[in-house]
């Protein structure tokens, strides 16, 4: 990489921080939700270990530390995530279990077995989901658990422009019936699925509101990277309200049976 194209990305993550960094939640999720994938999950205790991978500033991660005894390590590529979610485990008390490192899901510094549960809400889309899946299971003890949100087609067919839109921006989008033949195939008992509410999106979509991507504008004003990522989201919240009986997260709870 030459500095030239250094100096973007550097740039690049500093407007993706200014627009999410400062947000509870980096995807579409909520407490709620979280809270009932947790309910498929048997056997966690204060010995257990749980990673919870492309934490971001970590509004699922508190909701697991609070409602489970085990430790929990959460893993972001993104410094100033985990600085920011690390700041979030102080002020909520949590940082005897919790703590936040910098890493990359695709090289993920745990041994062979470590782990009781593996946790990634709205982020194994960085590493596709067949990928995440099959690259995690052996970090997982035998009997171990995986949850992960993922974008997920609701019918058999799709109006041109969104089927257009997703396969552009993650060709992986597929079905629930594809999706958990995937977990098999990945060597998972795909314990449950359920469909994230709508709520959830629209929550997401709804704190970028016009005034956040206003300043945004204003402080990166004449950034071409900047302009392009504000239209991205906002094409990406409008195709959502007009699309959103055909996709949307599903979760994927699966055991290692093996
Ligand atoms: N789980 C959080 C954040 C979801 S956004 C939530 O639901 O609110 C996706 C996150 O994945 C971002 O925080 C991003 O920094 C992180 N990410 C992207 N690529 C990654 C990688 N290769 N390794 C680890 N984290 C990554």
């Amino acid at each position: 990489m030459s500095n030239e194209n250094q100096t973007i990305h550097e740039f690049d993550l500093n407007i993706i921080y200014d627009y999410f960094g400062k947000t509870e939640r980096q995807g579409p999720g909520s407490p709620e939700v979280t809270l009932k994938a947790l309910s498929f999950i048997d056997g966690l205790t204060a010995e257990s270990k749980i990673a919870d991978i492309g934490c971001g500033t970590g509004g699922q991660t508190m909701v697991l530390a609070q409602n489970t005894a085990s430790e929990i390590i959460g893993v972001d590529l993104f410094p100033e995530f985990i600085q920011q979610f690390n700041q979030n485990t102080q002020k909520l008390n949590l940082q005897d279990k919790v703590k936040g490192v910098t890493g990359d899901m695709k090289n993920l510094p745990f041994k062979e077995g470590e782990l009781d549960l593996i946790w990634s809400e709205g982020a194994i889309y960085n590493i596709g989901f067949e990928r995440g899946l099959s690259k995690w299971r052996k970090f997982l003890k035998t009997g171990g658990y995986i949850a992960v949100t993922e974008n997920t087609w609701f019918t058999q067919e799709r109006p041109t422009e969104i089927e257009d839109f997703w396969q552009e921006a993650y060709p992986e989008i597929d079905t629930i019936s594809s999706k958990v033949t995937q977990m098999e195939k990945a060597g998972y008992l795909p314990v449950a699925t359920f469909v994230v509410p709508e709520s959830c999106w629209t929550d997401y979509y709804e704190v970028q509101h016009p005034q956040m991507q206003e300043s945004l504008l204003e402080k990166y004003k004449g950034n071409k990277s900047a302009e392009d990522f504000i239209a991205y989201q906002r094409y990406e919240a409008e195709l959502y309200h007009k699309y959103k009986e055909y996709y949307g997260y599903v979760f994927y709870i699966g055991k290692r049976i093996k």
